[in-house]
């Protein structure tokens, strides 16, 4: 099957509204000469309106890295699926860092990624497992949890359009990336599996799976020549243009 391979940055709590238009201006060039690989920057909220704007015609998607389920309400401090939307065609949802510091849950995921497919926003459903998980040998476990429950009640109609970024918490961050072939062992053996167990053969094949954690441009062709490894949810390196842009050269066909 073939997969478009899909690059996206996550900014993170980085870069005020004007710093966002200087890190836009200095890799926008860049990022558009890259054929046939999808390329999604994900800004805090406040620079969304900024980068919906700058990137019209580009070709290089907006995404959102976190959203509510629910349409509008006592919600203080959350942004809305429609708010989303009408900036975004992209969504992170269920990062590990929310995973960690704001108590998200794989039922809050399940709702964020019902609420994404119902509004027509494409959501990169981030799984992983911590360093004890890895070190004890329950990555296997940890995923395939994550999975049946974070993507229950979907549509098999709607999951090809779900992403998936698989990041091992052990390697955001750290500087200490998975192996390019560990990561493709995940993906292969226990997520493409776990995703056709709810969707069947045909729509799990077509589910892009990222690799996440500590992306760089010196390790992404490893990533990315991988059966099963389609793309990149890149952190650190999507605030440094040339490394990002290579980055996205790297997934290139
Ligand atoms: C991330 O935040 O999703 C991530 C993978 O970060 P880094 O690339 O910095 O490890």
């Amino acid at each position: 099957m073939n997969r478009t391979l899909v690059v996206a940055g996550n900014w993170k709590m980085n870069k005020t509204a004007a710093e966002a238009r200087e890190l836009v201006d200095a890799m926008s060039a860049g990022l558009r000469s890259v054929e046939n690989v999808e390329r999604v920057l994900c800004p805090p909220y406040t620079s969304l309106p900024l980068l919906a704007e700058m990137l019209t015609g580009t070709g290089i998607g907006v995404g959102a890295q976190d959203m509510h389920w629910e349409e509008k309400g006592a919600f203080t401090g959350e942004l809305s699926p429609s708010m989303v939307r009408e900036f975004c065609e992209y969504v992170i949802i269920g990062h590990s860092e929310r995973r960690a510091y704001f108590g998200e849950t794989d039922e809050t995921v399940n709702k964020k990624l019902r609420a994404a497919l119902n509004n027509d926003i494409i959501p990169i459903v981030c799984v992983g497992e911590t360093l004890d998980e890895y070190e004890s040998g329950r990555t296997e476990e940890v995923v395939r949890r994550q999975i049946a429950s974070g993507f229950a009640d979907i549509d098999s109609a709607n999951a090809s359009r779900i992403i998936v970024a698989y990041e091992p918490v052990w390697a955001i961050g750290t500087g200490k990336a998975s192996s390019a072939e560990n990561a493709n062992n995940v993906h292969k053996q226990f997520i493409r599996p776990a995703l056709t167990e709810l969707f069947g053969e045909e729509n799990a094949q077509a589910i892009r799976i990222q690799y996440g954690g500590s992306v760089t441009a010196a390790n992404a062709s490893e990533f990315f020549s991988q059966s099963d490894i389609d793309g990149a949810l890149v952190g650190g390196a999507s605030l440094k243009p040339d490394e990002f842009i290579a980055i996205a050269k790297a997934a290139q066909p």
